[in-house]
């Protein structure tokens, strides 16, 4: 047996074999140290002849594996599942076993592992001229691919794709995205995997075509290799059937707005900065979906969300359409009319509630789908399907009523009526988990069956009757049949009245204060039994298997359906949002500009009794106000309005309705966020460093039609130099390309202020205080102008800083504030002493350009070349210089 063992494992190093022996998945050797010790699970040993030999072994059992096995995922493991793969009785020697499948990270379909929130993708990455991507949810059936030009934009791609595997070529760990990535479990496969010939053949093989040219990426080339990996990798690792992946999806990218890793993880998209909750995230405000789909769709089109005006437009009209019972709330009197005219006044139910009242009897049928096609899935699953295309008929009559997308949708929608009669006439409700236990087709499916089954049924009331009869006869009162697994049918007599057994009862089996017998004809009941038992049992797994293929055939049906209901989920959830929470519709147009009226944060507003979110107003444009720069002292709420001013725009994109009383947003082609001082840590690199990279992002990326976010630029370096950055990368901005980058710059450096007098297109704002008796008022209002101070001091006091150190840093910011500007204007903070100290006035050289002239004279002077004459004249010259 071990030497089987070890010829399958050597098949699957990379993986942690679970070979199934009887009732148990053992591991042995590494495999069994390293799953104990995840699993929390005893590591024994067994004996291999000596005992210097001793094999390290544990196990788990067969009915609760999946248990276990969602923990080896979780924790990035890779199982390859060994079974018996003939009847032990029937064996000879050792029983033949094979790997049925094998999971990774990547590829799961169990219900344990998978968030029905989130896709759970496997991914691959290519270079071959240009970076090339694809992604595969095993547990859907989405396949997408996409390239970029830049290892930075696939770096992105890939980390809002967060997958849960990344497969590469082996020899490439070196390559800059693996070394960027986080990715707990990376695959190895040989490159030839790679290759573009072998790549483009399985994708074709897979798909029955002749070339890709339908799926729009016959020109793409690094995408199709990782995309054609990816698929024989699958191949290797589901050994099943792989038929739910019909579509190869190239991901548009010049439909999409682009935001960047850490904009991404700075705005909150999906999870909190710290911590990574979900709650706390714009997703989990938006998030009124009620089904797994929905979700998942909702997800992707917030970190991908368009950047189409017409597409952006079609999606504000659906969602309009659907949030349209808020004018019969105001008319209630026609509302009630209506309801008193009769049957036909369902429909001023508002729509939307209709809609999600179906939606939430509606499974994840997209993971049920793949269940189905890769043969995993049980009588549960189906009954769960069967419920889940129930409300098809309805959902579509009701979206056929109304407008936009919905309405479009509905028309070319298949209902699957006849999978779901077949289905209904053919799987129970209650049917039990496992397969071989039967309970799983409906009496009146197949005649065979309903024979076989009365046939158990009448012999055990025919038992029954027998028990009665013997009973009678023998008179012994409490003589009963039953039944074990060993010796089968019996009579059981109680000790007492042994006496009283007849002469055909046939002794079987002692009991404390009992004995069981036989007899000729019990013993033929059971055979009876027991075989048409057998029979049935084996002919419902046969039929249900049946029934299974038959919908797995419907799987591209299913799919397309399961998408529907994510839409309409998608634009119900967002129309809910929008009446819930007093959104409004943005106008959307591929103008440059930007215009929010009274916006809110629309995460922080709820964190906050109901209107004490104070609203601000925010104008972009290129012509008159493209840089704003907001100063205020720290917790002013410079970051809150930065931010909604991004979600906004960004909700605006997605098609969702925003919070604002009135929003215009002129689509934008990125959004760049540089926010706060995080430590990245993860990838070792100072607070300074992660700043001045996400700067060189936005400097290198941004163009006319982008939108920049920039919080505190600078600050965690010295205060000149982050002045003196915070400065030019402003300048950058106003001027980049000769248009310009809308930008809004919060920062305490009220010195940045002086821009506004210089650049036409940069405006001053702030955030509004009021000092009172020595402390201030929070206003959290946006106002025109600069201000001159920072208040750094009176936030201090209000945060609990002792008085005593309060009132000396007072002292001394009078005293810094006196020097602050010397007599040539310049500021002067550097100057401690009287004297300036040399190395200090270094860092002033943005400002002070004399002394670099006398620095160069001096430089290029040979005194040795140099009479004294000549000496005493240069120091002369030198002299009246300064
Ligand atoms: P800053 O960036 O200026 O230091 P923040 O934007 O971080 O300030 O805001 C600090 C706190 O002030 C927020 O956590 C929030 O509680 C409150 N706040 C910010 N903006 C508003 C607003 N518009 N209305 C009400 N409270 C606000
Ligand atoms: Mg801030």
């Amino acid at each position: 047996m071990l030497r089987q063992y070890k010829t399958i494992k050597e098949q699957y190093q990379d993986a942690i074999l679970f070979y199934r022996l009887g009732d148990f998945y053992e591991m042995f050797f590494d495999d069994a140290v390293t799953a104990s010790r995840i699993l929390g699970i005893t590591l024994t040993s067994r004996d291999n002849r000596n005992k210097k030999n001793r094999v390290p072994l544990c196990g788990v059992p067969y009915h609760s594996a999946s248990t276990y096995l969602a923990k080896l995922i979780k924790a990035g493991y890779r199982v390859a599942i060994c079974e018996q793969v003939e009847d032990p009785e029937e064996a000879k020697g050792v029983v033949k076993r094979e790997v049925v499948r094998v999971v990774s990270p990547g590829a799961v379909t169990e219900e344990q592992i998978l968030d029905d929130k989130t896709n759970q993708f496997l991914a691959s990455v290519c270079f071959d001229k240009n970076w090339g991507a694809s992604f595969l949810d095993v547990s859907t059936g989405e396949f997408l691919l996409c390239e970029h030009d830049s290892s930075e934009d696939l770096i992105d791609e890939i980390q809002g794709m967060a997958p849960a595997e990344l497969l590469i070529a082996e020899g490439e760990d070196n390559n800059p995205v693996i070394r960027y990535l986080d990715i707990s479990c990376l695959t190895r496969r040989p490159s030839f995997w790679f290759f573009r010939e072998n790549a483009r053949e399985t994708l074709l093989e897979h798909f029955q075509i002749t070339n890709l040219t339908g799926f729009g990426c016959e020109n793409l080339r690094a995408g199709i290799n990782a995309a054609g990996a990816l698929l024989t990798y699958l191949k290797e690792t589901q050994k099943g059937h792989l038929e739910h992946i019909e579509r190869l999806t190239p991901i548009e990218k010049e439909d999409v707005l682009i935001i960047d890793d850490s904009s991404r993880r700075n705005l909150e998209l999906v999870q909190t900065i710290l911590g990574g909750a979900r709650e706390g995230s714009l997703l989990h405000t938006l998030d009124l979906t009620v089904t797994p789909m929905g979700a998942r769709l909702l997800k992707r089109s917030i970190l991908f969300p368009s950047r189409s005006p017409e597409e952006i437009n079609r999606r504000l009209d659906t969602v309009e359409c659907l949030c349209k019972d808020r004018k019969s709330k105001q008319s209630s009197l026609t509302e009630t009319r209506d309801r008193a005219a009769g049957p036909d006044s369902a429909r001023n139910k508002p729509l939307r509630k209709e809609l999600r009242k179906l939606l939430s009897a509606v499974y994840d049928l997209e993971r049920l789908n793949s269940r189905v096609v890769l043969g995993n899935a049980g009588g549960r699953d189906l009954v769960a399907l069967k419920k889940s295309i129930a409300p098809l008929p309805r959902l579509c009559e009701l979206c056929r009523r109304s407008h936009g997308l919905l309405e479009e949708g509905s028309r070319q929608l298949d209902v699957l009526e006849d999978i779901h009669a077949l289905l209904e006439k053919s799987i129970r409700e209650d049917a039990p988990p496992g397969l071989k236990e039967g309970n799983l087709i409906k009496p009146g499916c197949n005649s065979e069956l309903d024979e076989l089954v009365s046939i158990v049924n009448d012999t055990k009331r025919h038992i029954l009757a027998m028990e009665a009869r013997e009973r009678e006869r023998t008179g012994i009162p409490r003589l009963k049949i039953g039944f074990n697994k060993i010796f089968g049918y019996y009579l059981e007599v109680g000790k007492a009245w042994v006496g009283n057994v007849p002469e055909d009862f046939i002794r079987k089996q002692t009991l404390v204060n009992a004995e069981r017998y036989i007899t000729p004809e019990l013993k033929e009941f059971e055979h009876k039994v027991l075989s048409a038992e057998e029979k049935s049992l084996a002919l419902e797994y046969r039929l249900f298997v049946e029934i299974r293929s038959k919908v797995a055939l419907a799987s591209s049906r299913i799919l397309k359906a399961a998408s529907f209901i994510a839409r309409v989920d998608f634009f119900t959830s967002l129309a809910e949002a929008a009446l819930n929470f007093n959104y409004v519709r943005p106008r959307v147009n591929g103008d440059q500009k930007i215009s929010i009226k009274e916006g809110r944060h629309p995460v922080i507003e709820h964190a906050m009794p109901p209107g004490k979110f104070v609203p601000n107003n925010i104008y972009l444009d290129q012509e008159s106000q493209e840089v704003l720069i907001i100063t205020g002292p720290n917790m002013a709420g410079k970051s809150t309005v930065l931010r909604q001013s991004a979600l906004i725009t960004l909700m605006a994109q997605v098609g969702s309705f925003v919070p604002a009383s009135e929003a215009e947003v002129g689509v934008v082609d990125k959004i760049f966020t540089r926010v706060g001082a995080m430590d990245d840590l993860r990838r070792g690199q100072s607070t300074f460093m992660v700043e001045m990279n996400e700067t060189a992002n936005i400097l290198n990326n941004a163009t006319d039609k982008s939108l920049v976010i920039l919080d505190e630029i600078g600050r965690g370096t010295s205060t000149f130099d982050g002045l003196a950055i915070a400065w030019a990368v402003s300048e950058e901005l106003v001027n980049k390309n000769g248009k310009g980058v809308k930008t809004i710059f919060a920062t305490h450096y009220h010195e940045l202020t002086e821009l506004a007098r210089i650049y036409d297109r940069i405006r001053n704002f702030h955030i509004g205080v009021r000092e009172w008796n020595n402390s201030i008022i929070f206003l959290y209002k946006l106002l025109a102008g600069g201000t001159d101070r920072s208040y750094g001091i009176e936030v201090a006091a209000l945060a609990g800083v002792p008085g005593h150190v309060v009132r000396r840093a007072e002292e001394l910011l009078g005293h810094i504030q006196k020097d602050e500007f010397n007599s040539q204007g310049l500021p002067g903070i550097a100057r401690k002493t009287g004297k300036r100290s040399k190395k200090k006035a270094g860092q002033l050289q943005l400002f002070q350009e004399s002394t670099d002239s006398l620095r160069d004279k001096l430089k290029d002077l040979q005194p040795d070349n140099l009479t004294p004459r000549e000496a005493l004249d240069v120091l002369y010259n030198l002299k009246d210089q300064l």
